[in-house]
């Protein structure tokens, strides 16, 4: 085949990843595309992947495409006509503690909502559907009846005759060897020759941070991924296994020891098993072990004895799997991104480069990151709220030893639990804020945020500061208590928080004002003052939230979450005129949050400024001698500033407002007291899952401004018939746990929403949670109930204001 010399898009990689979004690129009438493979398709980790295919995710966005990778797959072989083998064998997931069964507990409610029948089991349930298994030790756990496995080549195959089918070109043994640009396309060098193409996507598998090099001339960073070594041996045939199977008609299901961190699947009449041991290893860092150019169906040499404790622990759940010696072991690379999930997105800082990579489950992920992957491209947008695997939420911080530490991190606990107050040890200080040691010393417990450290709580003497203290699901611990009286400061008091890495973008130049305009849905704030911008994408939903401080006519600051920094520039920067700057300035300002009745005694003290200024205005003032922004505004919902100065200048102001006595309290806290305000945060109460209507923000609409601006039209409509969905406050009867993100709200045996945030609200003494629900329930009194971990706990809609200080009277003050 020659190749051709354009294409509207070039898909890098010729994986089960790169040919779906093929298939999806032609399945959305994009058949003017081209794959293009270096070896035969497969060559990557797909060849050898074992070809698990669970739904199962504590993930709402990877439960999506999960799920929507198995319907797929079920009818592909009919609909493209090329046969797959594919076993829909249903699993057995074991559970070793209750801490575990309430994490099932919580997926089987998210499976739920995605239509999805997971089924919570009892040990001996459990041992009905395998009975080769021991279950003496267990505390129960969960059926997913639509797990099984595949065969990745076929499945590959499959999409590749679907895609081919419909008009889309494949190149075998083309290996892409580069790219440049010219007149705003892109040009992709081949061996064969060059492609010139509106859209190019990496999908190189482990061969992505290569691929991704080439566009770091274009604006691109180094791939944050790191290539770890994955295994799975199978045994000989194991005649009881035979013998069960030709009597039962049917394979055992897939059994995965998630506690002790393996699976354990048949294949054929014999047993594979695959481990995720703790003293795992990666690849292709050093010197000494150089990226081979070429790995293509190739593997690592066997390395059985890395696994000896998960054999024997296995051997003693299933004492069968040692009836029989070992048949082949495969030793493959895999790629991981420093939170296992994949890559899937536009490709940061490169216009109209996109990357589908670092897949740990590309598998079972492939179906439904092929569909992503096209309406990213053909859309600019997505059904589902894909930041989970959004390759922006990693940004300036990831170098190679972060990103090797966190894929080890995440590899030996690749089915752990994520405790809400629990933070990973590995990799961290990479950012610190000029007061980091202080925050140390004063009993900062740290998380990180976007890389930058952060107290969530502050520990007092003889509190237990243990990670195992943290392995719980409850708001019970150590914590609990000095969250309350952090929030208690704030309340009666005045409480400071560090908050080192806030995003900040200076905006300016003619027509900056008239440029903002055509991207938010609402109006700008006066110069002086500040307000809250919602940009929404095309069809009205909330793609961010930016707090907007206006300075002159055409020049703005915006501050908006540590997490969004990539994200909201990208937002921003889409179609900049010439005209304006856009810098990214978070490095250059850092923030204390000062807050609590007694703020405006304390500045009194330490600050040169103006404190009758109202709310949500802003000033250049002094504080403790030095330069700063004071912005008077608080997500706390007390009165209070926020205190932007330089890095050097700060620790003199975090001193000055310490001795001035305020207390300091931590993103816990924090969380709590802006629950308790219905302040939305983003990417959990706002998302793109979500319309600015639904989302209950029409007071940050402005239908009737001149300027057109994202999802005007789809807005007008909705807010003309009525949203399907609306956002409400619940006031939660809840037991020891707060609702988390995605738990299911019900009425009457129906489920009619679902929870975007949970906590215990100190100051109200309440369990809160935010949430979307059915429209015509969004009423007030209305009583529902919310499933927490399995139990269905009643709830009453409050009314449509904070559930602290409703008239504002204490943030006006
Ligand atoms: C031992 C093992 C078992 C696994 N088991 C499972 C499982 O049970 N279930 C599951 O879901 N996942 C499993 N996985 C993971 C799974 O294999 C991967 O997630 C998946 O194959 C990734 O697919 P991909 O398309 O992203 O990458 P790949 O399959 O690696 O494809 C990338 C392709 O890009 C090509 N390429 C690279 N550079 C270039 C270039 N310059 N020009 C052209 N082409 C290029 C490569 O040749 C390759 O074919 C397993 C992995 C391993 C190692």
């Amino acid at each position: 085949m020659s190749l051709p010399d354009t294409a509207r898009v070039v898909i890098i990689g010729g994986g089960v990843v790169g040919v779906s979004t093929l298939y999806h690129l032609a399945l959305a009438g994009w058949t003017d595309c081209v794959l293009l493979e270096k070896n035969e398709l497969t060559a990557g980790s797909t060849w050898h992947a074992a070809g698990n295919c669970p739904s199962f995710s504590g993930s709402w966005a990877v439960m999506n495409m999960q799920r929507y990778s198995l319907a797929l797959y079920r009818g592909l072989a009919e609909k493209v006509d090329y046969p797959m083998n594919y076993n829909v064998t249903g699993s057995v997931r074991l559970a070793h503690s209750a801490e575990r069964m309430r994490e099932f507990e919580r997926v089987a409610g998210m499976g739920r909502h995605q239509g999805m029948d997971l089924k919570i089991c009892t040990p001996s349930e459990l041992q009905e559907y395998h009975p080769f298994m021991e279950t003496h030790d267990l505390a129960g756990g969960l059926w997913d009846p639509m797990d099984g496995d595949m065969d990745p080549s076929q499945l590959t195959q499959a999409l590749a005759k679907g895609a081919r089918a419909l008009g889309a070109e494949i190149a075998r043994f083309t290996p892409a060897t580069g790219v440049s640009r010219d007149n705003g396309e892109w040009v992709v060098h081949t061996e064969k020759g060059d492609i010139r193409c509106d859209v190019v996507v990496n999908a190189a598998g482990y061969y992505a941070p290569r691929v991704g090099d080439w566009f770091v001339p274009f604006g691109g960073r180094p791939v944050p991924a790191t290539v770890m070594s994955h295994q799975y041996f199978l045994t000989e045939a194991i005649p009881e296994i035979e013998a069960w199977t030709k009597a039962q008609g049917h394979k055992l299901p897939i059994l995965r020891d998630v506690d002790s961190s393996y699976y354990l699947r048949q294949d054929v009449s014999a047993l594979n098993l695959g481990p995720y041991e703790r003293n795992c290893k990666a690849h292709w860092l050093t010197d000494d072990d150089p990226m081979p150019d070429d790995f293509s169906f190739q593997l690592y040499p066997d390395d059985l004895d890395r696994l000896e404790w998960y054999i024997e622990d296995a051997m003693a759940r299933v004492p069968l799997l040692g009836s029989q010696g070992v048949a082949r072991n495969i030793n493959g690379p895999i790629p991981y991104a420093p939170d296992g999930h994949p890559m899937i997105g536009p490709m940061p800082g490169v216009p109209n480069a996109f990357e589908a990579h670092s897949f740990t489950f590309g598998i079972a992920q492939g179906g439904g990151a092929g569909k992503v992957m096209a309406e990213w491209i053909t859309e600019g947008q997505t059904e589902w709220d894909m930041w989970a695997c959004d390759p922006r939420r990693f940004t300036d911080y990831t170098d190679p030893a972060f990103c090797r530490d966190k894929a080890m991190e995440v590899y030996g606990h690749e089915y752990a639990m994520h405790f809400p107050h629990h933070a990973w040890p590995a990799a961290r200080d990479r950012k610190l804020s000029p007061v980091h040691d202080r925050i140390v010393t004063l009993g900062g417990q740290m998380g990180s945020y976007n890389g930058w450290e952060r107290a969530n709580w502050f520990a007092k003497d003889g509190d237990d500061t243990s990670e195992s203290a943290t392995q719980t699901w409850t708001r019970k611990g150590p914590w609990q208590q000095r969250i309350k009286e952090e929030c208690e400061a704030v309340r009666d008091g005045v409480g400071v928080l560090d908050l080192p890495g806030f995003s900040r973008f200076e905006l300016s130049g003619p027509g900056a004002a008239e440029y903002l305009r055509g991207k938010i849905a609402g109006a700008l704030p006066k110069i002086g003052r500040m307000g809250l911008a919602y940009f929404p994408n095309d069809r009205g939903r909330v793609l961010t939230e930016m707090s907007v401080l206006r300075h002159g006519e055409d020049q703005f600051t915006l501050i908006t979450a540590a997490s969004a920094q990539w994200h909201d520039f990208d937002v921003l920067n889409r179609d900049l005129p010439d005209a304006l700057m856009l810098e990214d300035c978070t490095r250059d300002v850092t923030t204390l949050i000062v807050c609590g009745p007694a703020s405006r005694d304390l500045f009194d003290q330490i600050a040169e400024a103006d404190l009758t200024l109202g709310w949500l205005t802003h000033q250049q003032a002094k504080v403790a001698g030095r330069s700063a922004m004071l912005v008077r505004a608080s997500f706390a919902g007390e009165l209070g500033w926020e205190v932007h100065a330089s890095f050097e200048d700060m620790p003199a102001i975090f001193e000055a407002v310490m001795s001035a006595g305020a207390t300091p309290f931590g993103m816990f806290a924090l969380n709590a007291l802006r629950i308790e305000k219905g302040y939305r945060a983003w990417k959990g109460d706002l998302s793109t899952d979500y319309t600015l209507v639904e989302a209950g923000l029409e007071r940050f609409i402005k239908f009737d401004k001149r300027q057109d601006f994202p999802g005007k039209a789809a807005l007008e409509a909705e807010a003309q018939t009525g949203p399907s969905k609306r956002f409400v406050t619940l006031i939660v009867d809840a037991g020891d746990c707060d609702a988390p993100y995605m738990s299911n709200i019900w009425h009457e045996d129906q489920i009619v929403g679902e929870t975007t945030s949970g906590e215990w609200g100190y100051r109200v003494g309440a369990s809160i949670a935010l949430g979307m629900v059915q429209a015509d329930l969004a009423v007030p009194g209305i009583a529902l109930e919310v499933e927490i971990f399995g139990t269905r706990y009643n709830a009453t809609v409050q009314p449509h204001q904070p559930l602290w200080d409703p008239e504002n009277t204490r943030l006006k003050a």
